[in-house]
């Protein structure tokens, strides 16, 4: 054996001894869990009983709709106030409370703490909904219709997001029955039109915070990502998804212009042909991959739940990144979690079959990794275009929000965060991830820098589906499973040290 090939083998062995002690070490990692919510637990665990789930059927059955042309059901919404207020006299009397209605259909809720030194966070929620396409519903989408043995109920809203909003005052409302008063103050702000941006109530609540004289927030948690059940067929366990960022998203219109005429005396290039060429440029040249820390903590999270020998390569990323970057950015559904995405999603050009057009033009959607900004964007499509007849122009854009803390070890925020998780949800795995929707968190950015986007219930990739679409609908156990989410939340968050917890991959 050549002295060269010697070392090659030694080095291969050492490599691979590196990747099973990391792997056994990962796979093995036990943390120190809070004792779980259960239904034994003394004054801490809230069932959903009969008021609790008329109340929330109540609401359902309110059209507070927000329509694309940034029209709202104005009277729906007020009712729909209105309704909170009186049907929670324990939380709108309680002398810890203040509260106001802002910007006429907003709510803003203020719970006083007894630790003024403490900064205050926020829990949001929203009023409003998104519209229905009737014919497609099987039942009435605001009638509030349960299944036969009353275990689930349908409405438009049930997900997104009147059960966070139902289920963050039940808890509430429980927490102030028992007479708790809490050490850290908390506001929960629920906006009226997070379904068109939120430029009338999220902004406007972020406007009277800071009248207030508030202008920091402990933390922000809004609806989001939830605990997904099935995603990936191998994994027996449920996969909860903490929001940390959300991607930012632009329509960029292409055109061309170029001297039209007879079809029967084509030029060289047509219109057609020079927006097709670009397209075509633009698919099959996306943006780069790349596996950075927030990816590298979802893949690691993931690695005790993967079996052999998919383990080794998610506990050693450090080693596998390029084969795992590739793998990752071929895959549909995947793709969007390691780049920025480009999508053509309208094309025109021609009006006639003799007529060569003088123009033609088309859409990209893009979805911007946190990553990247709209410029590396814009620069990367004009490169890539490579042609100065392509004029791009943009529609619309926001951009990725910065990513918050995701260390369980160090940021006391996503800490007591996922402390509350797996109090609340058996056979879980927890790991951030970016958001690909949008949320009324655009509008407390400014307020700190942890900011979080989760919805507190398990749904499976059928249920998701429903979101925004026909026979949306949510089970019983979620709802109650939100509204104890909510209440452990608002016990954790009086802490104000870090709760130690094992961590061996800080050792490796
Ligand atoms: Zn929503």
């Amino acid at each position: 054996m050549s002295s060269t090939c010697k070392y090659f083998s030694i080095l291969l062995v050492v490599l691979f001894g590196i990747c099973l002690i990391r792997t056994f070490v990962i796979v093995n990692l036990s943390k120190k869990k809070l004792p779980k919510c259960s239904k034994n637990e003394n004054h801490a665990f809230i069932e959903v009983d009969w008021k609790r789930w008329e109340r929330f059927k109540d609401t359902l059955r309110m059209e507070t709709i927000s329509y694309e042309a940034n029209e709202q059901n104005k009277d729906e919404l007020k009712k729909l106030v209105e309704y909170i207020i009186q049907a929670h006299p324990t939380i709108f009397k309680s002398k810890h409370v203040q509260y106001e209605i802002v910007n006429g259909y907003s709510l803003l809720i203020h719970v006083q703490g007894r630790d003024k030194s403490l900064l205050p966070y926020l829990l949001a929620a929203h009023l409003d909904v998104v519209p229905v396409v009737e014919h497609e519903w099987s039942v009435d989408p605001f009638s509030a219709i349960e299944n036969k043995d009353g275990t689930i109920v349908y409405g438009r809203g049930t997900l997104d997001d009147k059960g966070s909003l139902m289920a963050q005052l039940a808890a509430l409302e429980y927490f102030l029955e028992i007479g708790l008063v809490p050490q850290r103050s908390f506001y929960i702000a629920h906006g009226h039109d997070e379904e068109i941006s939120g430029y009338q109530g999220a902004k406007h609540i972020a406007a009277t915070l800071k009248k207030k004289g508030v202008d920091r927030l402990h933390f922000v948690l809004d609806e989001g990502l939830v605990v997904t059940r099935g995603l990936f067929g191998s994994m027996n366990q449920d996969l909860a998804l903490v929001g940390v960022t959300e991607k930012g998203i632009a329509f960029l219109n292409l055109s061309v212009e170029i001297h039209g005429g007879h079809s029967s005396m084509p030029a060289k290039e047509t219109a057609i042909g020079i927006m097709s060429g670009a397209i075509s440029r633009l698919q099959s040249n996306q943006m780069p991959g790349r596996i950075d820390n927030l990816m590298t903590e979802m893949l690691e999270s993931l690695a005790p739940e993967i079996g052999f020998p998919t383990n080794i390569v998610l506990s050693n990323i450090w080693l596998f990144k390029p084969l795992l970057c590739w793998l990752l950015s071929n895959n549909q559904m995947l793709q969007g979690g390691v780049r920025t995405t480009t999508a053509v999603t309208i094309m025109r050009g021609g009006m006639k079959g003799n007529v060569i057009p003088s123009s033609a033009s088309a859409i990209v959607n893009h979805r911007i990794h946190p990553w990247d900004s709209l410029d590396d964007v814009l620069q990367h499509d004009q490169r890539i275009i490579n042609d100065d007849r392509v004029r791009i122009t943009v529609l619309h854009e926001s951009e990725p929000h910065p990513i918050s803390p995701f260390s369980r070890s160090s940021s006391i925020t996503y800490q007591l965060l996922t402390d509350t998780i797996e109090q609340i949800f058996d056979n879980v795995i927890i790991g951030p991830a970016a958001l690909v929707a949008n949320t009324d968190t655009r509008h407390y950015l400014t307020f700190s820098e942890n900011i979080y986007r989760f919805n507190p219930m398990v749904l499976t990739k059928d249920e998701i589906a429903s979101i925004h679409a026909k026979n949306e609908r949510i089970s019983r156990d979620n709802f109650e499973k939100m509204i104890n989410f909510y209440f452990h939340l608002m016990i954790n968050s009086d802490r104000t040290k870090l709760r130690e917890i094992t961590d061996k991959k800080g050792e490796l």
